[in-house]
């Protein structure tokens, strides 16, 4: 399937919109170039499965979390043109000088998560919107916040499309966090941030787990439990490399 849009907003050879689209839907799309391919071929899954040994053979163990990531065509979060792309263990540009996470670091957070059915989790950097239903398929029910307004109507509306219905999207500045909807079993920061911040520590349930990269270049994986109260466990894991941690919500299309 495919949404006829352009990044610069041009709408020619593009066929009627359906009668019944609604308004909003229109009006996002006006500066989203997301060519679709919603088919799973053949040939996409033996690209999947090729993956998955990659991501075994780097040392992800958690079956749940292999299997998620058999099962969700990561080609349907990039544009149509680089699906060539999607199979490999890179992060990839998604717009907005954003990437999708390299395959083996959503592995990774998610394997650090511990994620049990119904767990509450946020995630923070929706980005693609990738993560979050990997997260979903684990059986979380997740919300997730994005502060480039353009990624977060982008991944939204394809999520809907794939029917991650649970999924709650919301464009906010993640060092908020959500208090609204707090506290989480889970949270997780896919974005490299200079420290860590308090709002989310607070936000977290006794026993509740933050997984965040933290570091201004190349980033440590720090997993944080919340033991008690006023109480918290770090753990410093492994180097990774992530796109900045921004504050403030960014409204540009
Ligand atoms: N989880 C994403 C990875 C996206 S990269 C995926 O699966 O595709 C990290 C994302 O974090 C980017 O989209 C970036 O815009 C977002 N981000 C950075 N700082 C943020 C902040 N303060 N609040 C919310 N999102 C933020």
């Amino acid at each position: 399937m495919i949404l006829y849009v352009s990044d610069s907003g041009k709408f020619s050879n593009l066929p009627a919109l359906p009668k019944n689209r609604r308004l909003e839907e229109t009006i996002n799309f006006s500066s989203l170039l997301i060519k679709e391919n919603l088919k799973d071929t053949y040939r996409h899954k033996g690209m999947r499965r090729q993956l998955i040994v990659q991501l075994r053979e780097k040392g992800i163990t958690d079956e749940a979390i292999l299997s998620a990531m058999d099962q969700l065509p990561r080609h349907y979060f990039l544009d149509k043109a680089f699906e060539e792309w999607a199979y490999q263990d890179k992060p990839f540009p998604i717009g907005k000088e954003q990437t999708i996470s390299q395959p083996y670091t959503v592995a990774y957070q998610s394997q650090l998560l511990e994620i049990k059915k119904r767990d509450k989790v946020l995630e923070i950097g929706t980005g693609s919107g990738y993560q979050a239903a990997i997260l979903s398929l684990l059986g979380a029910r997740v919300y997730t916040i994005e502060r480039q307004e353009l990624l977060y109507h982008r991944a939204t509306t394809l999520l809907r499309k794939l029917n991650f219905n649970g999924i709650r999207c919301y464009l906010r500045d993640g060092y908020k966090g959500l208090p609204e909807f707090a506290p989480f079993d889970k949270i997780l920061v896919t974005a490299g941030a200079p420290e860590v911040p308090t709002a989310l520590l607070q936000q977290l349930t006794i026993g509740g787990v933050l997984v965040i990269p933290v570091g201004e270049k190349g980033q440590k994986m720090l997993r944080i439990t919340r033991v008690e109260e006023q109480k918290f466990q770090k753990e410093e894991l492994g180097n990774f490399r992530f796109v900045p941690f921004l504050k403030g919500i960014n409204r540009e299309k």
